[in-house]
């Protein structure tokens, strides 16, 4: 027989199996011919609402009987050197997971990025760092992982597939993901451990026999009429020279190949323009943010840097905090040189003294009327408004700088002020920060809603609106200014047969776990239509 039943208990307690099989015992009241023989936690989340924060676990306890975990995923993995292709541009989140499911199903995966594998990336993330150089091939969005592999690897998202998530999960763990994934209420892994695990998908990938091209970005796809004089792709064109076909091609390049975009404008592929949000990160003290959410400015050790989540409504926008990264770093996340993006990572201990979010402001289509008539790439059309807009505020706030990867900041309250900040808190952010005036580099309309709402979060979360915090430019990136359309039903491109958008870039994903469910969703259709 099992039971499913919830205990608390104190941080202090939460590593002593013996505590927990008290309380268990307790809960459970068991007669004496009943014996407990397994107790299995299914859940584990932290309940700060009272003065002293809990742990609350939700335990299978087995009475009788053993508990039998399940089989491996990857057991059920067949050898797949000579079945049918499949190409899947991109080797982010969306693209490897797509890969997985696809040789799960029995079909060969052949990826390109154009970025280089795990541990080559390093270097140039390094140069970013620490010379402001930035490798449009190669940087915290594009290589192998892609953006997902050097981030802060929270696992949580919005989707309530449970059945989906849990794929998802148990597959980062056969590939070394810490188990605690499976019952953490907000499941993280940390960039420090995230590489390891991407290189491992990797193996399992090419030891069942699917091919992986590093420094192959996709220039041009291969476009024909079929005999019903419908539109369908062959394959894709590699570095202007090598080509390549499959029955089906998986496009995943994330957000931020905007090449990408304007090549399937272009060829005439239909893109549409959809909402998105942009605006600043946001960087108290960790301890700050403990004291406000655990009610203890030295955390107990067994508690996790605490995390915060924000949002309200000014001027029928939504203003949030978005990718919150306890105990982390603010990166330089730009794709291109002369641009100046940020972004937070951290590490799996999420140690650092530092707790950064995004702050964003949504951006609803008809806000950016005023872009209509400029140029993105030679492209006069107002779908791109939204990509002509994220460009313009990046380059102005690289250009406000010393031509580093330097960022402008600015104390919170002085923000709110619109007062220039004579010196600024310390930072994470490793190429440094400079006070500018953000609240004169950021368009007027993304500042005021900002300044309204900030104040607001701070009577929400006392010592949140703090000149000991401090806002940083720009974070420009929190989603796709486009949706690829597909169909509903089978995930084909509306109007090309065999092409596949797929995850974030294609507006179907938010983080790493929806764009892997993408993934694994756009593989079980393409595999469904292959093998009819
Ligand atoms: C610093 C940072 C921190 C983040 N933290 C988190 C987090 O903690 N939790 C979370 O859920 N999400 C986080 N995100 C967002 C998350 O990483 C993305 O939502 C997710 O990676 C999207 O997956 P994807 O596969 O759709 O696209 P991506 O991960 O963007 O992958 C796209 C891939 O396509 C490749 N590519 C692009 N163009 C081409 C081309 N022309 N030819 C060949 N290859 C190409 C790129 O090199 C890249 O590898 C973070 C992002 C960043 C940048």
């Amino acid at each position: 027989m099992v039971k499913r039943i919830e205990i608390c208990l104190p941080p202090k307690d939460i590593d002593s199996f013996e505590k927990i099989k008290q309380l268990v015992l307790k809960k459970l009241e068991i007669k004496s011919s009943q014996k407990l023989i397994d107790i299995i936690t299914i859940r584990k989340s932290i309940d700060a609402r009272s003065r002293s924060p809990v742990f609350r676990l939700i335990i299978d306890a087995y009475i009788n009987e053993k508990f039998i975990p399940k089989p491996k995923i990857l057991d059920n993995y067949a050898t797949i050197k000579s079945s049918p292709e499949v190409i899947i541009v991109g080797a982010g989140p969306a693209g490897y997971f797509a890969a997985l499911q696809l040789i799960e199903l029995g079909l060969k995966p052949i990826i390109f990025d154009r970025g280089k594998d795990v541990q080559a990336r390093r270097r140039d993330l390094r140069a970013i760092q620490q010379e402001g150089i930035v490798n449009p091939d190669s940087n915290y969005c594009f290589g192998e992982g892609g953006a997902g592999t050097y981030s802060d690897g929270k696992l949580y998202t919005r989707s309530k597939k449970r059945g989906k998530i849990e794929h998802i999960l148990r597959l980062l763990v056969e590939h070394g993901a810490t188990s605690e994934i499976l019952v953490d209420a907000h499941p993280h892994i940390g960039s420090n451990k995230l590489p390891k695990v991407v290189a491992n998908i990797r193996e399992t990938i090419i030891n069942h026999g699917g091919k992986i091209h590093f420094n192959s970005k996709v220039t041009d796809l291969i476009i024909s009429n079929n005999s019903n004089g419908k539109r369908q792709i062959e394959g894709v064109i590699v570095n202007n020279k090598t080509e390549y076909f499959a029955p089906a091609t998986i496009l995943a390049t994330g957000h931020s190949a905007r090449d990408i975009y304007t090549l399937l404008f272009n060829k005439n592929i239909r893109i549409e323009a959809k909402p998105f949000a942009l605006g600043v990160r946001i960087e108290h003290p960790q301890s700050l943010i403990d004291q406000i959410q655990y009610g203890q400015k030295i955390r107990d050790i067994n508690l996790p840097a605490a995390s915060y989540s924000v949002v309200c409504q000014i001027e029928k926008r939504g203003v949030f905090s978005f990718c919150m990264c306890p105990g982390g770093l603010i990166v330089p996340a730009a794709t291109a040189p002369n641009e100046l993006v940020v972004n937070g990572m951290s590490l799996s201990r999420r140690d650092s003294p530092f707790s950064n979010s995004g702050l964003v402001v949504a951006i609803e289509i008809e806000d950016l009327e005023h872009y209509n008539k400029k140029e993105f790439s030679g492209i006069k059309n107002p779908i791109f408004n939204g990509l002509k807009f994220q460009q313009e505020v990046e380059q102005t706030m690289f250009y406000s700088g010393d031509g580093s990867q330097k960022a402008p900041a600015q104390r919170l309250i002085d923000f709110t002020k619109g007062k220039f900040s004579q010196n600024l808190p310390k930072s994470s952010y490793i190429p440094g920060v400079f006070s500018a005036r953000m609240d004169q580099l950021l368009p007027s309309w993304i500042v005021k809603k900002l300044q309204k709402a900030i104040p607001e979060f701070g009577k929400k979360k006392k010592g949140f609106f703090t000149n000991d915090a401090q806002i940083v430019g720009t974070e420009s990136r929190t989603s796709a200014p486009f949706r690829i359309p597909r169909d509903s039903e089978n995930f084909m491109h509306k109007d090309i047969i065999g092409l596949y958008p797929c995850g974030e870039g294609a507006g179907y994903a938010g983080g790493i776990v929806s764009a892997a469910i993408d993934g694994e969703n756009v593989a079980k259709a393409i595999a469904e239509r292959i093998k009819k």
